[in-house]
């Protein structure tokens, strides 16, 4: 039975859905990822990426607590792996073939992603699912070829406006988390929830809506993979999170940090929004 069905069940008899302990949510170190998505020249990648490393530099041992990635354009990969070296920024790519290698002209494996410096790869943005016509299927297919060659695989959902406005967004969300995860990947996956409608318009989901299903995405995930695997996976947010409404946001419970697209071009930007992390976990 679908989870979210098991949880209405459950509380039709008046018991709760067990929530993950404070020490269980411990375990999730925030993440901040900024998607530079197909922006920039390799000047201002540079630019961007040495303001980042300054900041860093300048706070010292006061830095912000939580884990920063960051996913430029494939042809910007090797010059910010070269720039980041040596600090804690981690390199992630936008997308990979599920493919291990072969006749997939413009395309870019797991593997060489792997190669280059990447441990991690967003698969299943809704600009690709939009753009490109990815589907659930092909998606799931892209984030065990992230796993298998040792990337951790961002795997975005979110429901569209026309979704949402006709109140289907948690059937939307739990379809595509069951159909877009790799069978057993235990936590070794992040969800991000990215409502289609806040990504890139100023439009922020409210925070009851992200929290609501936010613990929506943890039952299912609960689900699949089992409580302890559940409560060690981190589920982001994403869509128009700039400065002025990360606090809010990564302070709620089921929020283990954010995927910023906009707000990530500007290191002043991208940096408030690592700064607004709650000091929740032990590095
Ligand atoms: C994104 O591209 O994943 C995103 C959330 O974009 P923005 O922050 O610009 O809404």
């Amino acid at each position: 039975m679908p989870t979210l069905e098991c949880r209405k069940l459950l509380q039709t008899f008046g018991m709760e859905w067990p929530e993950a302990s404070q020490e269980e949510i411990s375990m999730r170190r925030t993440l901040i990822a900024g998607n530079w998505k197909m922006n920039g020249s390799k000047a201002e990648a540079r630019s961007l990426v040495e303001d980042l490393m300054r900041r860093q530099r300048e706070v010292g041992s006061e830095r912000p607590d939580c884990d920063l990635l960051i996913c430029p354009p494939f042809v910007f990969l090797e010059l910010v792996g070269r720039l980041i070296e040596g600090s804690e920024i981690a390199l992630g790519a936008q997308d990979c073939h599920p493919a291990e290698a072969g006749a997939h002209t413009g395309d870019i494996s797991a593997g060489m992603l792997a190669d280059i410096g990447c441990s991690y790869v967003i698969v299943g943005h809704s600009e690709r699912r939009q753009d490109h016509g990815e589907g659930d299927a092909l998606v799931q297919a892209k984030a065990a070829a992230a796993l298998a060659a040792g990337l951790t695989p961002i795997v975005c959902v979110g429901e569209t406006r026309e979704e949402r406005d006709a109140g289907h967004t948690l059937d939307v969300i739990e379809r595509q988390v069951r159909d877009s995860l790799p069978a057993n990947c235990g936590s070794r996956v992040v969800v991000a929830y990215e409502p289609v409608w806040a990504i890139g318009s100023g439009l922020s989901a409210t925070p009851a809506d992200v929290a609501e299903v936010h613990a929506a995405i943890r039952g299912v995930l609960r689900d699949l993979s089992g409580k302890e695997a559940a409560d060690a996976t981190r589920i982001l947010y994403g869509g128009s999170v700039k400065p002025g409404n990360a606090a809010e946001l990564l302070a709620l419970e089921e929020v283990d940090g954010a995927l910023v697209g906009g707000a990530s071009l500007k290191a002043e930007d991208f940096w408030a929004i690592a700064s607004a992390s709650p000091r929740r976990t032990q590095a």
